[in-house]
């Protein structure tokens, strides 16, 4: 028989379920756990606690928990026995929310001021309610249409900011900067030496060594080196300046001693907006002088290549289309759930050069309509979450305004922070922010530095357990200082002058407890 229209199937399909009576109908919990109305309820829980702690305006930072108490009680709520019926499931639902809450870092609160993760917009918080629900993994167009049209849309907007000519670029979303900036480098190896994803490394017998120049990178970079097979001796570092970007006039006398030594450098990584300071290397001379070498050119733009959307801020990226790819974490400075990189290539050909898969499973030889959309040639991942989908709706509903207003914010705060720094004897700054990270030192005029070489770390760590404020700590020429992120529009200065007084405080009490013994 034919079925020529829904309503003739519907019919086929309820006649057959009438006719055949096997018994073989799922029972119990099967069918409790998956009721939508149980999906209401459980959501509802959840909105309440959530809109609660979205309020809390409190300063705070950590509630640091013993991880063996920790456990404890966690293994206690969850062996306790749970009703499934009536309200059971909610209240130990509400139980291990509660404990979730209390122990994570306050994101939301001014006291927060120590990592590149941000407050969420709350819209993208919903979004990511609905992206787990319906599940739709976004390496191929067939399992996820909307994400892959999307990130399409999101390529093209974005670019507004970059200026490559439409239909020549490429995009596609990874889980992370680390493994982005891993695929693009892949790309970059395979396309200087394309023998070597099917021969491996002794195709290169007798040959330079492949290598990769890079400055004040994330550790992310040697992982990718290591995993590479590149082999972390092959790494050149490019020398850096007092305000620690790549020092342009040593770029090409270090690239000719490399190859002096026998290197063959095919990649560049260089950085804007550095992890330990928020530093932005020369792109524009920098993408001149690897066009001239021929050198792939890779920015790691995680934290700072966010500052393309405000028009205030976006020539610290001059250059920026020079370049043969960059990672973007729109998790960082876009204020996003962790996570959703965005890797861009210059060469849309060379988006597909990372990877080469035959399986027959997924991959189809010729290519259709619908499979000219999926995003698995360029990506890692099989299965992928849709990334794309929590920065597309806080996009496409607040603008590109939201973005660059709550950016151009952060930064005029680092730079009346670092105001304040100056005017302070007792504080030492390390550098004029560029972005959002100040970082400095508390050096009180009864310190004596050599008795104390990790005081700026006993300060952070106390400042931790202390429980009002969350800051880090980083190496700046090898000597330890306080790292300040401002990731939160709630920070006014008042709560950074209240930061200082609190690092006073406990530094003078470090000083007089050591003096004491
Ligand atoms: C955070 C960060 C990374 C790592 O990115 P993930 O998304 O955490 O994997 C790499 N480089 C820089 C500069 C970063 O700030």
């Amino acid at each position: 028989m034919s079925l020529n229209n829904q309503s003739d199937s519907i019919k086929f399909f309820s006649n057959f379920l009438e006719e055949t009576s096997l018994n073989d109908k799922p029972t119990g919990l099967q069918l409790e756990a998956f009721k939508p109305e149980l999906f209401r309820k459980n959501v509802e829980v959840a909105i309440s606690k959530l809109e609660k702690y979205l309020a809390d305006d409190s300063i705070r930072g950590i509630d640091l928990t013993n991880p063996h108490e920790l456990l404890a009680q966690a293994k206690d709520i969850m062996n306790a026995p749970s009703n499934q019926s009536g309200s059971g499931e909610q209240e130990k639902l509400a139980a291990i929310l509660d404990l979730y809450l209390k122990t994570g870092i306050a994101v939301h609160s001014p006291g927060y001021m120590g990592r590149q993760f941000s407050g969420v917009i709350p819209l993208a918080g919903v979004m990511d309610l609905v992206n787990s629900t319906i599940n739709q993994p976004s390496s191929f167009y067939e399992a996820a249409q909307l994400p892959n049209v999307v990130e399409e849309i999101m390529a093209n907007e974005l670019n507004q900011f970059i200026g490559w000519e439409p239909g020549t670029f490429g995009m596609v979303t990874t889980s992370g900067g680390s493994l982005g900036t891993l695929t693009a480098l892949l790309a970059a190896r395979n396309d200087r030496f394309p023998q070597l994803w099917s021969q491996g490394f002794s195709a290169l017998e007798g040959q330079a060594r492949p290598a990769i120049a890079v400055g004040d990178g994330h550790y992310s970079i040697s992982r990718a080196v290591g995993i590479l097979g590149i082999g972390e001796e092959q790494i050149v570092r490019l020398p850096l300046n007092d305000k620690q970007q790549i020092c342009i006039e040593k770029v090409k006398p270090t690239l000719e001693a490399a190859a002096q030594k026998g290197l063959n450098v095919f990649a560049m990584v260089v950085s804007t907006g550095t992890t330990t300071m928020g530093a932005f290397d020369p792109l524009d001379q920098l993408a001149d002088i690897a066009q001239e070498k021929n050198i792939w050119l890779h920015v790691d733009g995680c934290h700072g290549a966010s500052l393309l959307v405000s028009d205030e801020l976006r020539h610290k990226l001059k250059g920026i289309e020079k370049v043969d790819s960059f990672v973007w974490d729109a998790h960082k400075t876009m204020f996003l759930p962790g996570v959703c990189t965005l890797l861009f290539y210059k060469n849309k050909e060379k988006s597909y050069g990372a990877f080469h898969q035959d399986a027959s499973y997924v991959f189809e030889k010729q290519q259709d309509v619908y499979t000219q959309f999926d995003r698995a040639k360029q990506n890692f991942e099989c299965t992928k979450r849709p990334l794309i989908m929590n920065f597309w709706v806080t996009w496409s509903i607040y603008g590109r305004k939201l973005f660059a207003d709550k950016l151009e914010y952060l930064c005029k705060l680092a730079q009346n922070a670092y105001g304040i720094l100056e005017q302070e004897k007792d504080f030492q700054t390390v550098h004029d922010p560029e972005m959002n990270i100040v970082c400095f030192r508390y050096l009180p005029s009864n310190l004596d530095e050599k008795a104390f070489p990790e005081f700026q770390v006993m300060i952070r760590n106390r400042l931790k357990e202390e429980g009002n404020f969350f800051i880090s700590k980083v190496n700046v020429d090898g000597k330890p200082c306080l790292r300040v992120v401002f990731m939160n529009h709630k920070i006014e200065m008042v709560h950074f002058q209240l930061l200082l007084r609190e690092i006073r405080k406990i530094g003078q009490e470090i000083l007089q407890k050591a003096a004491k013994l």
